[in-house]
């Protein structure tokens, strides 16, 4: 398969390269030059197929034959290797539960997939290239568990400073060994503005070769189409007219789950649910792009003002507005509403949302108002034990923690402080 850059048409390279830069020398995206389509007996016959099967079908036409058949397999495999429950919370509503991975969120699908995918690339190399990567919680972990021991990879994350959860951090802070943790006083957008500029860095790249691991990478982007595959295996019987409500930060996920449909599977709706940091909302109402400055907010992992995979929606969609306005609808939520969705949602139904999923959850109940014949599955994106520290007082105690973070929080955390500085930060990287 070849891709191209969302900047120019002409710019052409193979699955490998995309992999392996991350982001076009134009500072384009990597989108695929045609979209696969998938049988319509398969998609009749999902039910018959594991989820590996799936994610195999899903993705091969994706990566070509530039990764064989067994090694792709393997991949697969390592990368699916734990639940993705569907559960039913009130009314026409499921939860797509998607906590159930390594760090607790759903970005370890993404992570490991990648990991995969650069650990097979790099297989012969013998010089490390880094795996630079900014994020607003839940990447940063997903990509150290994802490639914590990669061979000939070294891990770079840049996370902004008291911006995370105390159990985000410790996950990117306290694995060690090929990790590395910087801990800029800035936004989340700073964070990324500093990598991008890093991979634009000829002088810093000829030192020290970078890739990226944020969802602008194709082989975190793609994978992504797993879940909403895995979800109409298990809601098509009885639910064969879904729409998906996906919390919405850098907007990877939802256009994975467009990239889903446009293959063939069958959604008659997406809704992205954002918070306050609502660009994409206004500009379904207004047709204009206009990103502000990232608010704070509770489900933070979302604080995205300017969201890089805004871009292949619309690519999607032929940049067309109207085209896009019948798939997909936007809708903001603030705090308050976020925090009220948790102590309902909790008190009625006895199911404990994140603020991630609450979002995505309040989503899905406005647009199901207008839609009352469709079922509604939303993306419970992160476990509730992620964001205890800010869940309201009522709540707290009621959250479980699975056994196998427990042992997190009495580790060290290791992080260097950087100033939000681009010559910082390349001072660091070539020290
Ligand atoms: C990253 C993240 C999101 C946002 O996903 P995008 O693909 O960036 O839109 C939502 N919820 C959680 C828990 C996340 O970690």
């Amino acid at each position: 398969m070849q891709y191209f850059s969302l900047q120019n048409k002409q710019h052409r390279v193979n699955f490998e390269t995309a992999v392996v830069q991350g982001l076009a020398p134009d500072r384009g995206l990597y989108f695929p030059e045609t979209i696969p389509t998938l049988s319509k007996d398969f998609i009749q016959q999902l039910h018959q197929y594991t989820d590996q099967e799936i994610g195999y079908q899903v993705i091969q036409s994706f990566v070509g034959d530039e990764i064989p058949e067994e090694a792709l397999k393997k991949i697969v495999a390592d990368t699916l290797h734990f639940p993705f429950p569907v559960q039913k919370v009130s009314g026409q509503s499921y939860a797509l539960e998607l906590f159930h991975g390594p760090t607790l969120a759903f970005k370890d699908v993404g992570a490991r997939f990648m990991a995969g995918c650069l650990g097979y690339f790099r297989r012969n190399s013998k010089e490390p290239v880094t795996v630079l990567v900014a994020t607003s919680g839940d990447t940063g972990g997903a990509v150290a568990s994802g490639f914590y021991n990669v061979p000939g990879v070294e891990v770079v994350i840049l996370y902004p400073s008291r911006k995370v959860s105390t159990l985000q951090e410790k996950q990117l802070t306290t694995l060690g060994g090929n990790i590395r943790a910087l801990e800029i006083q800035g936004t989340f957008d700073d964070c990324q503005q500093l990598v991008k500029t890093a991979f634009l860095d000829k002088e810093l790249q000829a030192r020290r070769p970078l890739t990226s691991a944020n969802s602008i990478n194709v082989a975190r982007w793609l994978p992504q189409m797993f879940y909403y595959f895995l979800a109409y295996k298990q809601m098509k019987a009885a639910h064969p007219r879904l729409v998906f409500s996906v919390p919405s930060g850098n907007f990877g996920n939802i256009c994975a789950g467009l990239m889903a449909a446009a293959t063939g599977l069958p959604v008659a709706h997406f809704v992205a649910a954002t918070n306050i940091n609502d660009t994409v909302p206004r500009f379904m109402e207004s047709g204009k792009y206009e990103p502000a400055k990232a608010f704070a907010t509770l489900s933070n992992a979302m604080d995205v003002a300017d969201p890089s995979n805004f871009v292949r929606v619309l690519a999607l969609f032929g940049n067309s507005l109207p085209a896009l306005q019948e798939k997909f609808t936007a809708y903001s939520f603030s705090d308050k509403d976020t925090i009220q969705a948790m102590e309902q949602v909790w008190k009625e139904h006895h199911y404990m949302l994140d603020p991630h999923g609450a979002v995505g959850f309040l989503g899905l109940q406005q647009y199901l108002e207008t839609a009352p014949e469709l079922t509604g599955v939303f993306l419970e994106t992160a476990h509730p034990v992620k964001f205890e520290d800010t869940a309201p007082e009522t709540l707290r105690e009621n959250i479980a923690t699975p056994a196998r973070v427990m042992t997190l929080y009495d580790k060290e955390k290791t992080a260097t402080l950087l100033q939000p500085d681009y010559t910082a930060l390349k001072n660091w990287l070539l020290r």
